[in-house]
Parts: structure tokens; C-alpha cells; sequence
């Protein structure tokens, strides 16, 4: 027998899954139902390579298929280098096979090690660091109770970077809401040009039914931007960013209304823009239809799926319907189909 968490980034879809830690230790995001109602724990170098054994039991049959690791859970880096370093060490003796090891990471554990740290954790292994800063902006990390300050982003970022490590930064276009969303956009471009990620990881916001922001939806101190205000937030952002060797990623996450705005930042940012302004040139009704078939069926689709005059037809009658159902019918119909993407909590209590 042997632990694993509860998520790990699409691209660690076929890693094997190494349980160094229990949940988050922060854990207060208002954005986040991973490991709500879970309580953080660390666990010892000698139970995760407990671990590892029973896996290689486990996976006897093709266990050498493996070629990369993810260390889960929320925050690895909370842990000593020298047991990272023991237990990446301990994955690459057991498993040969493996070439890659990544992990997430919190700003604020990020920034706490230095640059020779990190170098030692590359030494033994560590490829890449995934860490959400979500936003640039410390009004939205306030917001959203981040618990992180756009120094630590920062900070941490830049010292991975330093060390050779690839770096993943994801942030959350419409987490600032309309008050927000200008300044979400030119702070978050800000920090990204300093700490130049090997990965920009975009992954729309939708408030989650049981968290504190759709409290304040409902009081109306939070109001959600549409999916065309979203798109015109990432605009902005793209704009903002340097043509620097970042791959800019809306291909690995559905909840992006356009997947198909994926490339790099110093080859292909014109393209995404004219991409974006594409969108942004559809009639309303358009842009409505297109929404409701990507929250509907979620995958990177093509604007030219507008095309089909038929499948407009039937769309037509079902934006009408929603807008005369209630007043801002269409929007908050999408958003609600949103939330069936977003993570459950593992448990009934959101603290
Ligand atoms: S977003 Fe990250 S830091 Fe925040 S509660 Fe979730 S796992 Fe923890």
C-alpha cells in the first residue's frame, strides 16, 4: 500500500505519483477546493521511501516504463533540501527510468530556499517547479487570500529561474472580478517579464459554488466578468508580455474559453493577439453561441465551428431562452456550467 493526493498538473498525467507531503499547509484560498478540510502534514524520508518500494511492487510489470515523477502535494519545497534530495535520489535508484521529477510549490517556500539550494535539488534531479501565483496584483492576492505578496512571486521565481530549474507560473484571467481586472492584467505581466517562466499556464477562473467568492457574488462586493471580459483581460495581458522564450499555454486546460491561444511568447504573440481580436470581431451572438458550445462540450475547437448555419439555428432558440428566463440569464447559465469543471472538495467543509 502506499499514499497519493488528490491532483497533480495535466502534464503529469502518466508521472509517477510520489506523496511527500499531506495537502496544503496554507490551505485558506478562496479560489481553491483541493484539500479543504484537510489538515497539512509532512511525512518522513523513511515513509515516502516506503512508499516508493510498494509502487515498484505494485507497477513490477511495467514499472520501467516510467520516465517521469511528480512530488505531490501542495507545497514539496516546505520540506529540507537534503530529504528532497533523498528522496529524488532515492525515485532515480528505484525507478532508472526515470528522467524527469517536478513538484508544486508555494511563492512563499519558493522564496525561502536560495539559488544553491536549488542548484543541489537540479544536481539530484528536479527539472521543473509548477506554483500558482495567480495574479500580480496584491490587491487580488488579498482578495483571494493568497497569502503570498507579489515580492515573494518574485523572489521565488526569479531564484529557480537563476538555478536552471524550468519554472511553470500559472495565473487565473477573471480572479479580480470587474473591479479588478485591469490591474490583475498589467501587475501580473509585470511580474512575469521579471521572472521570465519557462511556462505562462493560463487557467480561467469560475467561482466555485460552495467558496467565499460566491458569497460575496451574492452580496454583490464580487462581480464575475463575462466570458467575452475574459478574453479582453487575457488581451491585455498578451499585450503587456515581452516576446521572450515562454510558451503562453491555454491548450492544457478546458476551462479556457479559447484553447486554441497557445504558443510561444517570442514567435508566435502576434498570432494569439490576431487569434483573440478574431473573437473579439463576432457579433455578440456569436460570441454567445461560441460559449455555450465550449462550457457544453469543453475542447479546443476552432472559431470556424460558426460556420455551420444549422448548428447556429438551434443555438439561436437557446440563447433566447436564457436571456428571457431571468435577467443576465445567459451569463450566469455559463457560468454555472463552469463550475461542473472546477475540482470537488474532498470533504463537505470549505476551511
Ligand atoms: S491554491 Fe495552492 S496554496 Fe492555495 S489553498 Fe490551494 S493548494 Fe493551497
Amino acid at each position: 500500500m502506499f499514499e497519493q493526493g488528490v491532483i497533480r498538473p495535466p502534464s503529469e498525467a502518466s508521472s509517477l505519483l510520489v506523496r511527500v507531503t499531506r495537502n496544503c499547509p496554507w490551505n485558506r484560498c478562496h479560489i481553491c477546493p483541493a484539500y479543504k478540510g484537510k489538515k497539512f502534514s509532512r511525512r518522513t524520508v523513511e515513509e515516502v521511501k516506503h512508499d516508493i518500494d510498494e509502487m515498484k511492487k505494485e507497477y513490477a510489470s511495467f514499472s520501467d516504463r516510467f520516465t517521469s515523477a511528480f512530488l505531490q502535494d501542495a507545497d514539496s519545497l516546505i520540506l529540507p533540501t537534503e530529504e528532497l534530495v533523498e528522496i529524488i535520489e532515492y525515485i532515480k535508484k528505484v525507478f532508472p527510468n526515470i528522467e524527469r521529477i517536478t513538484t508544486y510549490a508555494r511563492a512563499k517556500s519558493m522564496k525561502r530556499k536560495n539559488v544553491e539550494a536549488y542548484k543541489h535539488l537540479k544536481e539530484a534531479g528536479l527539472n521543473r517547479i509548477h506554483t500558482g501565483m495567480e495574479s500580480g496584483s496584491r490587491n487580488v492576492l488579498k482578495l483571494i487570500a493568497k497569502g503570498n505578496q507579489p515580492e515573494d512571486i518574485l523572489a521565488g521565481g526569479k531564484q529557480v529561474k537563476e538555478s536552471g530549474i524550468s519554472l511553470s507560473e500559472y495565473i487565473m484571467p477573471g480572479v479580480g472580478g470587474k473591479a479588478f481586472s485591469r490591474e490583475h492584467a498589467l501587475e501580473t505581466a509585470r511580474i512575469l517579464n521579471e521572472i521570465r517562466p519557462d511556462f505562462i499556464r493560463v487557467r480561467t477562473f469560475a467561482v466555485h459554488p460552495m467558496s467565499p467568492i460566491q458569497k460575496m457574488v451574492d452580496a454583490g462586493t464580487f462581480v464575475p466578468l463575462s466570458d467575452e471580459e475574459v478574453v479582453k483581460e487575457i488581451r491585455l495581458l498578451l499585450e503587456n508580455l515581452d516576446e521572450m522564450p515562454t510558451h503562453f499555454r491555454c491548450g492544457d486546460f478546458s476551462l479556457n474559453l479559447l484553447m486554441q491561444v497557445d504558443g510561444m511568447l517570442n514567435t508566435h504573440k502576434q498570432a494569439m493577439i490576431e487569434e483573440i481580436d478574431r473573437y473579439l470581431a463576432l457579433t455578440k451572438e456569436q460570441k454567445q453561441a461560441y460559449s455555450l458550445i465550449q462550457r457544453t462540450y469543453p475542447g479546443m475547437r476552432s472559431l470556424d465551428v460558426l460556420q455551420d448555419q444549422r448548428l447556429m439555428e438551434g443555438l439561436r432558440g437557446d440563447i433566447e431562452t436564457l436571456e428571457k428566463n431571468e435577467p443576465d440569464g445567459f451569463n450566469k447559465h455559463i457560468r454555472r456550467l463552469m463550475t461542473y469543471q472546477l475540482p470537488q472538495p474532498q470533504t463537505d467543509c470549505w476551511e
